[in-house]
């Protein structure tokens, strides 16, 4: 099937990656969120993020230009409806998900696919809610999209293989690589990565180290570009939170328990780079661990 039309719902940290990367290849999008500052503000990271691309000479003003010239935004989620292809990129929360594709399911195309881009909940549950099971996959993007290579493809029990071979074609539109992965809690990036953000997060509230120590060890030590602390607030603690939890209960093994101090971390609102603080206080310069 044929996608010239790209539909995003949350423009959010990944829904404005998304957006910025499907203009760059061509995509005609648009993108919806129930915050106009968040829709704003989506268009203000594309413009930058894009500017950065022209000045570092990756791309040209000419191909800025029209990449901000192929995303509309709005505040209607049925104005999406009638698009190709729709990436839900909304906030990690299933019944947050589930109202949406409800919402969505009048609007759509007869072909239209469906995917969603979470970090780990289940595409067989998500999919099983709507009208076409078979035209429904995990298109799960890596954060900061613009950057990161690898899109995680995940197909649920019912996905066909042309909706399958389609989104593999998208993704290699957009000149990035496909791991597939099958659909179990949290995937396979997620699968292996939370639970050692959980791990360090664990280190810190035993007190084996304090958050620069944690963080220097692991960049020094296995050769990571960023400690492990500095990237749950990159990810954001509420995401990597609900991850955990959805390993926790997908898996019911203890050995996924969510550490006590990352549940309160965003009981505070404490949520990473998004609200400024998390296990750095992004106000100061340079960040200053919090513990
Ligand atoms: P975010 O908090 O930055 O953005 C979420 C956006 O969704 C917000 O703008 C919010 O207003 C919007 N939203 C909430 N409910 C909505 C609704 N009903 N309709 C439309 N918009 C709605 O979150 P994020 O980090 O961009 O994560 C979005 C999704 O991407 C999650 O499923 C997350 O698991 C996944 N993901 C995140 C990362 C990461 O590193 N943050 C990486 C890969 C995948």
């Amino acid at each position: 099937m044929d996608i010239n039309k790209v539909g995003i719902v949350g423009a959010g940290q990944m829904g404005n990656g998304i957006a910025h990367v499907f203009a760059l290849s061509g995509y005609d999008v648009i993108m919806s969120d129930i915050s106009q500052d968040a829709l704003d503000s989506a268009m203000a990271v594309i413009d930058g993020n894009l500017a950065r691309q022209v000045s570092r000479e990756k791309i040209t003003q000419a191909e800025m230009t029209e990449a901000i010239g192929r995303i509309s935004t709005t505040l209607k989620l049925a104005d999406i409806g009638p698009t190709d292809l729709i990436i839900e990129a909304a906030t990690e929360r299933e019944t947050v998900k589930n109202a949406i594709f409800e919402d969505l399911l009048p609007h759509l195309k007869p072909d239209t696919i469906l995917t969603s881009n979470t970090s780990s909940i289940s595409i067989t549950r998500l999919a099983s809610r709507t009208d076409r099971p078979e035209k429904f996959m995990g298109f799960h993007f890596m954060n900061p999209v613009p950057v990161m290579q690898l899109v995680e493809l995940i197909r649920g029990i019912a996905t066909d293989e042309p909706t399958y071979k389609t989104c593999l074609g998208v993704v290699e539109r957009l000149g990035k690589i496909a791991a597939s992965a099958e659909d179990f809690p949290a995937f396979i990036v997620n699968r292996i990565l939370m639970p050692m953000i959980n791990e360090a997060v664990y280190t810190l509230y035993e007190g084996v180290g304090g958050v620069s120590s944690i963080d220097s060890a692991m960049k020094l030590g296995t050769n990571h570009p960023m400690g492990p602390l500095e990237l749950a607030d990159f990810i954001g603690l509420d995401t990597c939170l609900a991850i955990m939890n959805v390993l926790h209960d997908g898996l019911a093994d203890t050995k996924y328990r969510p550490c006590p101090l990352l549940t309160k971390y965003v009981e505070a609102g404490w949520l990473g780079r998004k609200t400024q603080r998390g296990f750095y206080d992004y106000r100061e310069d340079p960040p200053k661990p919090t513990r």
